[in-house]
């Protein structure tokens, strides 16, 4: 397992970071690209088109994960990823099999303890605001969460959604609630 991060002051973020794989075919003349962004939990894969006439493919959950030094990780693509996320397409996609391998690819998780970003003030260092640690799933919320940091910062404080559920210091008490937050006496 990689090292937590730490940022100045000693204070500790609970960041490690996985090497993920990915590769692309040319499908046009084989049944794809397929029109939407596709995960099959069952075979623990994803895919989605990649320009017009390709597909990305990749793993899904649940998978082991690499946790690697980002300054020095390999990022050549292991032929035995490629073997099998290959095989894993072809059961549902078998004109596939005839597709042109034509890229591969690595890049980089940035995983805290509960799979969720933190974003907001760290107590410990006066002035620093934090929005990082987005697991593998930043790109999809980053307008929702964009908004709220971007108020913190010239604002002073988030006020279009409560973000304290994404503070550092949720690891105190054990992680992300993915329940709503409600007034004290309230189940
Ligand atoms: C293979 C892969 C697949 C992914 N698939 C998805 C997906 O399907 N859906 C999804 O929602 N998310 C996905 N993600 C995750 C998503 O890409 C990230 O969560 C998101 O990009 C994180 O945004 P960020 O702004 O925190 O960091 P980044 O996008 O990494 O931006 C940080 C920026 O800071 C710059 N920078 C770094 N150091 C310095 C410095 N010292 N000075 C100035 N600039 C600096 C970097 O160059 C970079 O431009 C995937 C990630 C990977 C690696």
């Amino acid at each position: 397992m990689g090292p937590s991060y730490r940022c100045h002051d000693g204070v500790e973020i609970p960041i490690r970071v996985t090497r993920e794989e990915g590769i692309i075919c040319e499908t046009l003349d084989v049944g794809g690209p397929p029109r939407l962004c596709f995960t099959d939990m069952a075979k623990a894969i994803y895919y989605r088109t990649e320009v017009t006439e390709r597909t990305l493919f990749s793993r899904g959950f649940s998978k082991e994960y690499q946790y690697v030094e980002p300054d020095g990780y390999n990022r050549e693509v292991d032929t035995t990823f490629i073997d099998e996320i290959t095989e894993r397409f072809h059961a549902p996609w078998p004109s596939f099999t005839k597709a042109l391998f034509v890229n591969s690819y690595t890049g980089l998780y940035d995983v805290t303890l509960d799979w969720h970003p933190v974003g907001g003030r760290i107590d410990q260092v006066s002035g620093l605001i934090m929005c990082a640690g987005f697991s593998g799933h930043g790109f999809k919320i980053a307008p929702s969460i964009g908004e709220p940091m971007a108020e913190e910062v010239v604002d002073g404080t988030a006020h279009s959604i409560d973000i304290e559920r994404f503070n550092l210091r949720r690891f105190e008490r054990g992680g992300f609630s993915r329940r709503p937050t409600v007034p004290n006496g309230h189940k």
